[in-house]
């Protein structure tokens, strides 16, 4: 065992890990929240749903083949405290559980034929290296270790580390979403059905500025996937 894992149990036998969903003491196997609320999440089941509500979000501003959210993020809900987690306190166990939950519902469905890679959206890396991981990147690993489909990560790069999320035009979006994220080599998705994933999607401006980037890739279609959505 290492020092910082002996440190670590050494706290949690003095301080127990409570769930940050329902405030119940965890189990030694559980991280982060308890299998109980974990089971609990409301799924939104739109995988096979053409035109789910967030398509109708996304359509006409970048070409994708489908979107699958796997639940509501909603005040109140059981979510909102774990993608809490997730981003800001440690939570990276949580979120590969979540992934591989996710991963497993779409298993199951048909949305994941023909996907040949899963590219999280990057963060910036000065954000990157303040948080110490990109929680996107670890729920795509979740999703990976359930389909066996490979995580790219060192291909599509964050240039711009904090664009502005207000309401604009098309042309105005199409114009704050050029040069956010940047593809290091074209050729690497040619020919590729990828699944981009995301944490939450809320207002859709940063996987448009994701789809943006990865437009010069040739014959490249995008599927979507986060973990929440906001409605
Ligand atoms: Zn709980």
């Amino acid at each position: 065992m290492c020092k910082l894992s002996l440190i670590n149990n050494l706290i949690k036998l003095f301080l127990p890990e409570v769930c940050v969903a329902c405030g119940v003491e965890l189990l030694q196997s559980e991280s982060g929240a308890c299998l109980k609320c974990l089971y609990k999440i409301p799924r939104t089941n739109n995988f096979s749903k053409e035109n789910n509500s967030a398509e109708i979000l996304m359509a006409g501003r970048i070409p994708f083949e489908r979107i699958a959210t796997f639940s509501y993020f909603v005040e109140g809900g059981v979510l909102r405290p774990m993608i809490h987690k997730l981003k800001y306190y440690n939570g990276k166990n949580l979120g590969l559980l979540l992934g591989k939950m996710f991963g497993e519902d779409l298993l199951a469905s048909d949305f994941i034929n023909n996907i040949d890679v899963i590219l999280p959206v990057p963060l910036h890396p000065k954000k990157q290296r303040s948080r110490g991981y990109n929680q996107a990147e670890v729920i795509a690993n979740g999703i990976s270790e359930a389909t066996k489909i490979p995580v790219i990560t060192n291909n599509l790069t964050r240039l711009v580390f904090n664009p502005t999320q207000t309401k604009r035009t098309k042309t105005e979006r199409w114009k704050n979403v050029s040069g956010i994220f940047e593809i290091k080599d074209s050729t690497v998705f040619e020919s590729k059905h990828i699944l981009l994933v995301d944490d939450v999607i809320t207002t859709g401006s940063t996987i448009e500025a994701c789809g943006y980037a990865l437009q010069n890739c040739d014959n490249l279609k995008i599927s979507i996937a986060t973990i929440g959505e906001v409605l």
